[in-house]
């Protein structure tokens, strides 16, 4: 895949890392999460987290 570094992070100002696997968007390195499960790219509006106290980043997928 070829890069477009001129490309803005969907919710920010700030270079983008990476691209969402679930909804494709566009994002920085901040607005990145990793599913904790499968280590699929996510950005921080697909993550769903498990738990109150620990927080584990997980995909849709993974969630259930
Ligand atoms: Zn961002
Ligand atoms: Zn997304
Ligand atoms: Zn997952």
């Amino acid at each position: 895949m070829i890069w477009d570094e001129t490309r803005k992070c969907t919710l920010c100002e700030n270079p983008t890392r990476a691209v969402c696997e679930d909804c494709g968007a566009v994002v920085c390195h901040e607005h990145t999460r990793l599913c904790n499960n499968c280590g699929k790219h996510l950005c921080t509006e697909c993550v769903t987290t498990k738990g109150v106290i620990n927080k584990t980043p997980l995909c849709r997928n993974c969630h259930g």
